[in-house]
């Protein structure tokens, strides 16, 4: 019923209610024996949404939706390899909120912000007040465009493109359309999961009226993220002619068994949704305890080529800062 309630309220409403506190977190989870395990960040707070701990298990300290979110103090330990900007990003803007390391498309960052603070996230030391699109960014970024035509799609990205308002995503929309070299419109966004009444009717409606391919490129890294509610919004998605697909971080202690990438595969197709990338972690600094082997990354690979129906098989890969491309995993390679 509080479930009910919470998934009821308009998105921006959820997204201003979100958790900030360890304290309430652990207290409904009843888990307040927790507390001198965890930490509390400074930098990188806590950020869950309601809607999102209700999909959690009341007691569970192993909870795949909680490990994702919940500050640990191994957050704290420095690891040899882990460093701030894996990927090298800060150096890659040939504009600023604009990134073009593909050939044919560039990825956007629109806003920093984000309705959940991933532990995992390679973004957490971004400085994005230094790098999103200043006030003359919009003609900046449709200069660098049009002088580089092999570009034919845009990535929205953040933090999370669909954190703005609908207006402010619906001028972005309108520039990019009016782009004649750009067929594609791509948003990378992980709210469906955290908020799904983010995917609203007005929105919808935006979507299916461009005259550019609209894909959805959600972040699920679990089955449990995906309940009724938030797979009814991803049909609504797919019926408005959005292209769904999947990308997740191969997690220790969330998702690395055969049993979990099976079921979230499966609910993925159940909601409309394809397995597009499992990325294996990005060696950020704080996130190292969440990082498995990439031998035993492998091995579950093996597992899962012989578990599902091709189509539902993400492609195991790891980004690289000096690759045009994400770099698939060598399944062959004996360490
Ligand atoms: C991941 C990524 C893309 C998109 O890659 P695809 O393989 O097309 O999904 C584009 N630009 C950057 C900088 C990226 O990190
Ligand atoms: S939603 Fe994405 S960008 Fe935001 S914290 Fe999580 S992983 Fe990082």
């Amino acid at each position: 019923m509080i479930n009910h309630l919470i998934t009821q309220k308009n998105w921006q409403t959820q997204l201003s209610e979100a958790i900030t506190s360890v304290d309430e977190l652990l207290s409904i989870l009843q888990l307040e024996s927790m507390r001198a395990e965890v930490y509390v960040p400074k930098h990188f707070e806590l950020r869950v949404p309601r809607g999102f701990v209700a999909k959690m298990a009341i007691g569970d300290r192993n909870d795949p939706l909680l490990k994702q979110v919940l500050p640990d103090q191994q957050e704290q330990i420095n690891v040899t390899g882990y460093v701030a900007d894996p990927l090298s990003e800060n150096t890659q803007n040939p504009v600023k909120g604009l990134l073009h390391k593909y050939q044919s498309r560039v990825l956007l960052t629109i806003t920093g912000a984000c309705a959940i603070h991933c532990r995992y996230c390679f973004r957490q030391h971004f400085d994005y007040s230094a790098n999103m699109p200043t006030a003359d960014a919009k003609e900046n970024i449709i200069n660098y465009i049009n002088a580089n035509p092999e570009v034919n799609e845009v990535i929205l990205s953040g933090g999370d493109p669909l954190n703005v308002t609908n207006r402010r995503l619906f001028s972005w929309l309108d520039t990019l359309e009016s782009l004649p070299q750009i067929t594609t419109i791509r948003l990378h966004t992980r709210l469906p999961l955290v908020i799904p009444a983010r995917l609203d009717a007005a929105l919808l409606e935006r979507l299916s009226r461009s005259r550019c391919h609209i894909v959805m490129v959600i972040h699920c890294n679990h089955a449990n993220e995906i309940d009724a509610l938030t797979a009814e919004y991803l049909q609504r998605a797919r019926a408005a002619g959005v292209t769904l697909l999947n990308q997740a971080v191969l997690l220790k202690g969330v998702n690395d068994t055969l049993n979990a990438q099976v079921q979230l595969s499966q609910r993925l197709f159940a909601s409309g949704v394809l397995p597009y990338y499992l990325h294996v972690l990005d060696k950020v600094a704080g996130a190292a305890h969440f990082d498995s082997s990439e031998q035993a990354a492998i091995e579950l690979y093996w597992s899962l080529l012989a578990s599902l129906p091709g189509y539902l098989v993400p492609k195991l890969v790891r980004e690289l800062p000096n690759r045009p491309f994400k770099v698939p995993i060598d399944i062959y390679s004996n360490s």
